[in-house]
Parts: C-alpha cells; sequence; structure tokens
C-alpha cells in the first residue's frame, strides 16, 4: 500500500461511541452525523447490538473510509479535519500522525486491498449519553439532557433539523447507564493505551467510574493514558482518588469565558465552582497523576471580543497550559462567527494579532499547534464573509438569546456591550 498524505490513523485503531450510543469513525464525525453502518442491516450500529469489534472496524463503510484516507482523498466526514488544515490550523489528524508516527508503517502494510484490517483498539473514546449539568447556549439535546424541553420550544427557524427529528431518541438515551457499557468495554480493554470520556458532563457520569475500576481490579490501568472533555464544575473524590491508579490522565478543560461570561454562555455554571477546581488542580496535579491541563475554548459570536481575559486569567497557573486551545464553532450557525458584523470582525482581529505577538514567547514548547489554531480563527474572519448571509445570521443570534435570556433573567448586553450598535 503506498503512503498517502491524508493518512490518519483513527480509523486503524480507534473506537468511537457518540452521546446517543452509535458508532462513528471519530468525533469529528459527529458534527455531520455520519455513522457506522451494519452491512448486514444497512442500520447505525449502536452499541448495544452487541457486534464484535472486528466486525465495526470493517464494515463496507470502515474499508472505504480507510482506502479514501490511503488514496490520498480527504471523505466527506473528514471535512473537518480538511477546512482545518486549508486554514493552516493543526487538524487531529495531524496530531493523531504525531501520537502514533512509530505504528502507521506497520497499519498501512497490514492492511489488506480491500481495506480490511485485523487490529486491536487501542483507543477507544465515548461519548456518555446526554446527561449534563449545563445547558450551555451552543450545545444541544444530542449533547444535554437540559436542553430537550427548551429546544422543543425554540422556532422553527432557529432549530436544527436532524435535532427536531432525533428529539424522540434523545429523551431516551440510557445506554451509559446500562450493563452494556461494560461488557461492550470489555472486549476491547486488553490492547487499550488511551481511554477518553466526554459527555454530557463525563464526570457525573456512574458508568465512567465503574470502567475505571474494572481497568484497576484487572492491572490495566497503569497502561492507559486517560483523558476527559469536562466543563470541570464539578470534582468528586472518587475519581481523583482513581485517578491515581492510571499511568496518566490529560484534562481538556470546556472553558468559553471567564467571569460573567462564562456564567452567561455556560449556564449554570458558576464561575467561582470553576475557578476554585481549576486553582485545586494546578496545586495537585502531581497527586493525581494529571499531566496536561489544556483548557478548550468553543469560539463563537458571544466570546470572540473577549478573548484576551481568559489568555490573561490563564498567565497566573504554574502548570495549566497558559495558551488555551482555540475552536471554531460551526453550528448553530447563527452563534458562529459567521454571524459578526464587518465592524467587529475587523476589531476581533486585531485583538487576535495582539494576543499572537502576547503569546509568542509564553509559549510550552509541543504548543506551537495552539498558535496555528489562533491562527485559523483570524483567517476564518477575514475569508468567510458573505454580507446578506451575515445579517441574516445576526437577527437570528440576536432573536436566539432573547429567548434563552428571557426567562433566565440575563442580558446579552450586559456581557457584549460592543453589540448594542448593531442591535436595533
Ligand atoms: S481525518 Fe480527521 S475527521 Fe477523518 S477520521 Fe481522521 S481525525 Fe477523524
Amino acid at each position: 500500500m503506498p503512503k498517502s498524505n491524508k493518512f490518519c490513523p483513527l480509523p486503524w485503531i480507534h473506537s468511537y461511541v457518540g452521546n446517543a450510543g452509535f458508532y462513528q469513525a471519530c468525533c469529528i464525525n459527529d458534527e455531520y452525523n455520519i455513522y457506522n453502518r451494519s452491512d448486514q442491516t444497512g442500520k447505525d450500529i449502536h452499541i448495544s447490538d452487541g457486534l464484535s469489534h472486528q466486525e465495526i472496524m470493517n464494515t463496507k463503510y470502515m474499508k472505504e473510509l480507510r482506502l479514501s484516507l490511503l488514496a490520498g482523498e480527504f471523505p466527506e466526514e473528514c471535512s473537518r479535519c480538511k477546512i482545518t488544515e486549508s486554514l493552516g490550523g493543526t487538524s487531529r489528524r495531524m496530531t493523531e500522525i504525531d501520537q502514533y508516527q512509530d505504528k502507521i508503517e506497520n497499519l498501512i502494510d497490514n492492511t489488506a486491498p480491500d481495506g480490511t484490517i485485523d487490529q486491536p483498539i487501542i483507543h477507544a473514546d465515548y461519548r456518555l449519553g446526554n446527561t449534563c449539568n449545563l445547558q450551555c447556549r451552543m450545545c444541544g439535546p444530542n449533547a444535554s439532557s437540559k436542553w430537550i424541553k427548551d429546544y422543543e420550544k425554540l422556532p422553527d427557524h432557529l432549530y436544527n433539523y436532524s435535532s427536531r427529528k432525533r428529539m424522540d431518541e434523545f429523551k431516551k438515551i440510557n445506554w451509559q447507564q446500562s450493563s452494556v457499557l461494560l461488557q461492550e468495554f470489555e472486549e476491547k480493554a486488553g490492547a487499550l493505551e488511551r481511554l477518553h470520556f466526554a459527555g454530557g458532563e463525563a464526570f457525573f457520569t456512574p458508568g465512567m467510574e465503574i470502567i475505571l475500576q474494572k481497568c484497576i481490579e484487572s492491572g490495566e490501568a497503569k497502561n492507559i493514558t486517560l483523558s476527559y472533555n469536562t466543563n470541570l464544575t464539578v470534582l468528586p473524590n472518587s475519581l481523583l482518588e482513581k485517578w491515581k491508579q492510571f499511568k496518566e490522565v490529560k484534562l481538556l478543560v470546556s472553558i468559553d469565558g471567564v467571569e460573567e461570561l462564562n456564567d452567561y454562555i455556560r449556564y449554570p455554571s458558576k464561575w467561582i465552582d470553576i475557578d476554585k477546581n481549576l486553582n485545586f488542580l494546578d496545586n495537585h496535579h502531581l497527586d493525581y497523576n494529571i499531566t496536561e491541563i489544556l483548557i478548550s475554548t468553543t469560539v463563537q459570536m458571544n466570546n470572540i471580543l473577549h478573548l484576551s481575559k481568559l489568555y490573561h486569567y490563564l498567565e497566573k497557573f504554574k502548570f495549566i497550559i497558559p495558551i488555551p486551545n482555540l475552536i471554531v464553532l460551526n453550528m448553530p450557525s447563527y452563534l458562529s462567527l459567521l454571524a459578526l458584523p464587518k465592524k467587529l470582525r475587523m476589531i476581533a482581529s486585531v485583538q487576535l494579532e495582539d494576543l499572537r505577538k502576547s503569546t509568542l514567547e509564553k509559549i510550552p514548547k509541543n504548543y506551537e499547534y495552539l498558535l496555528g489554531n489562533l491562527d485559523g480563527v483570524k483567517k476564518r474572519l477575514i475569508l468567510e464573509f458573505d454580507e446578506q448571509e451575515q445579517k441574516k445570521l445576526f437577527k437570528k443570534f440576536v432573536e436566539f438569546n432573547q429567548i434563552y435570556d428571557q426567562k433566565r433573567g440575563i442580558e446579552l448586553l450586559n456581557v457584549n456591550p460592543e453589540l448594542a450598535y448593531f442591535i436595533s
């Protein structure tokens, strides 16, 4: 098999179970609702279907995905990586290539001409349902159960059609609380090197700690790097104690703004709790085998003009990476940067350039890609502008925030006074 410049190791070694319990090639595919389908039934494969991981990894879909990547093509489901790379950013694909450099040749050599493989899963990722304690405004009922009631009340032009169609499914997500999760995990546990959890809020899901306990009892924990996406509003003691048994723990903490802006975007979280937990982990990371804490920031309409405050806040930490990983929000489009008025785009671009300059000297080795992601945000501000579309989206942005804020007694202009001029 030839080496390809679009190769990605994940479709060879990775298992991803999304919030609703369906298999996908990786987390980025989630955004496009592209699932791995069974050859036999033609239906999306669910964790409770009980298929072996060899069957799941060798469906027609997975074989074709691997062959496309080997042929140097970006298949449709890999659009997010394609866009990120075209804007000069560091895609997940690139990060995974760095991580698995020493395995790639072997993976390619052991792929049959029709794309079939016989590889153990070494990296598993579970999005543990939609049980969450927050209702972040850019989230939805697929990832937060708190969104279900309000989502059904949104006017037609503000909802995402595929989410609306799947509301019944979102109301009943419970696979993460059943024995199915543990049974499925046990089949792949033996060779695991990396185990990632996200939610909902992963720290809230009892099934996650049951899996950790299983790894500890079997002796496998010491070989596994654990990682999480978390909102860090809670930090259970029972979890901290289990982390001590693992090879290492890496945290990706979702923070989109500090103080009042955090409370506004990630309602009903309280900044005071998050700040307390960050300080605790910064001081005690060695006690719990934590080797990395990186802030993951979803760049969107509500925070694009306030990123410098977050960068400034992170300067106080000794261990937490002082630069956030900026990820541009795509959906819903009216909360994305596509809705930002032209004048504010220019202000935001200048701010990003200033951040770049002030960050350059502080950036730790191995984290230069964070600068690439900052540059990617700037490029999107400059390149992706269509005035008519922007005006339409801005109107929806204001309407959505008014609906969301009304019953919570919060106000857009309190956190984003810069928008006042554009709201008639
Ligand atoms: S190329 Fe990107 S989207 Fe495709 S499988 Fe790899 S990480 Fe996922």
